[in-house]
């Protein structure tokens, strides 16, 4: 089974909010020097590729479209067992809306070669669109299913396992498929050891252009973005103390009124 990871780095998301800076000329969130981390559901799913690979005998990479410090998740996700890792990084992509994104990932995909399963986070650490896997299925023809916590191998089909509000619904699917994966029990990502670190470290990665994956610059960056984005802030939170006077029985009443007025209780 030839299995594609798609995984993006971002700014580790579990950084205090007030480290967060936006830049409001570009409307982006500044680097800063943050430390980069894989978004989290993207480990996740390269979980759920190992395990089927690990199963079924077959193939994973780790695909990322980025800036050249993405090199650093992809050996990651090598450490943590994929067997090969590319980058499409070119300076055409800066600016680019997810339409952008999933065009390049699909071009790289068909690089690849065809695989029969291709993996997604349901969402990114930092932007949550929520929609690259869908447009990505789109882009290389083929069904997707979303929010999907298990999957495994089942009579030729890949059988998974869709989180919906009351429950699960249980899906079937002839490969080749698109699958945006949940954290679930059974997909904790794994820690590489020190060595497979190291050999990690050694390997070398694969670095495409546009023109490597035969993607026209027309179909990225700026100029062709179907998305605006009017604002970027970050959420302001405001509060306030009160100490409330007099004998502990006024007290708690005073506080019952005041948590009736703000509609609290
Ligand atoms: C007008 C506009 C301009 C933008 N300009 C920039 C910019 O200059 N620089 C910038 O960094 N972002 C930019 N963005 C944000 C960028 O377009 C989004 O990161 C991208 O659309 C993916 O959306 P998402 O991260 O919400 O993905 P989601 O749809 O939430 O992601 C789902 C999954 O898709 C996969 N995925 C998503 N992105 C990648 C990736 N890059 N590589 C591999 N797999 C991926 C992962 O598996 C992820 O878990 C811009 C967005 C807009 C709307």
């Amino acid at each position: 089974m030839r299995i594609v990871v798609c995984l993006k780095q971002i700014i580790d998301p579990e950084l205090p909010s007030s480290q967060f800076k936006i830049d409001p000329g570009s409307k982006r969130q500044q680097p800063n020097g943050h430390p980069l981390v894989i978004s989290p559901y993207d480990e996740n799913a390269l979980e759920l590729a190992l395990q089927l690979r690990d199963q079924t005998a077959g193939h994973v990479t780790v695909l990322s479209v980025g800036q050249s410090s993405a090199v650093s998740a992809l050996r990651k996700g090598v450490a943590m067992g994929a067997d090969e890792a590319a980058l499409i990084s070119d300076p055409a992509l800066e600016g680019s809306d997810a339409f952008g994104i999933a065009a390049a990932l699909a071009q790289g995909i068909q690089k690849l070669g065809p695989p029969d399963l291709v993996l997604c986070g349901c969402e990114s650490g930092d932007w949550a669109d929520r929609i690259i896997g869908p447009i990505l299925a789109e882009a290389l023809g083929i069904p997707c299913v979303t929010y999907v916590a298990r999957a495994e191998k089942h009579n030729g089909h890949v059988r998974a396992q869709r989180v919906v509000e009351e429950g699960y619904e249980i899906w079937e699917v002839t490969p080749p498929l698109l699958l945006t994966i949940l954290s679930h029990e059974s997909n904790v990502p794994r820690y590489p050891k020190v060595k497979d670190i190291m050999t990690a470290s050694r390997r070398p990665i694969s670095t495409w252009s546009l023109s490597d994956i035969g993607l026209d610059t027309g179909h990225v960056g700026n100029a062709v973005t179907r998305v605006e984005i009017q604002e970027l802030t970050l959420p302001t939170r405001e509060s306030r103390c009160e100490f409330l006077e007099g004998e502990p029985g006024g007290q708690v009443a005073s506080l019952i009124t005041k948590l009736r007025e703000k509609k609290v209780i």
